[in-house]
Formats: C-alpha cells, sequence, structure tokens
C-alpha cells in the first residue's frame, strides 16, 4: 500500500492481483473481470474513521487510476 496526494485529497492505494468479484471502474464506467489486477483506493483523509474510509473503498483500472488526474 502506498499514499498518494492529488487535486481530489490524500488516497491510500493498494495494487491487488485480481478478486473474485468484478467491480465497476468509477473511471470508464466499465467492469474489471474478476481476477484482473487492479487498485483498491481510499480517502486518506483523517477527519473520516477507518471504518468509514474503508467502506468507501473504490476498484479502478490501474491506467485509469494513474489517468485520472490528467483529465482534470
Ligand atoms: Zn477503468
Amino acid at each position: 500500500m502506498r499514499a498518494e496526494s492529488g487535486p481530489d485529497g490524500e488516497w491510500s492505494v493498494r495494487t491487488v492481483r485480481g478478486s473474485e468479484k468484478q467491480y465497476l471502474c468509477p473511471g470508464c464506467n466499465q467492469q474489471i473481470p474478476a481476477g484482473t489486477g487492479h487498485v483498491v483506493v481510499w480517502r486518506n483523509d483523517s477527519w473520516f474513521s477507518d471504518e468509514h474510509a474503508l467502506g468507501e473503498r473504490r476498484h479502478w483500472h490501474s491506467g485509469c487510476w494513474r489517468a485520472r488526474g490528467r483529465r482534470r
């Protein structure tokens, strides 16, 4: 896991090899198929409890996460 800061706040980013579920990537609104490596991100802001932050995790394609700052 690593911390990243961007124009939209502080984020914790974890790379995963793939999970048993599929997720919807908020970057491109496409499915991340089960078993596909991707990143899991959540807000690192101190005013959220850890439990809340973990509940707000989002799954992104690795490329979409890297590209998100360039679209702003
Ligand atoms: Zn995506």
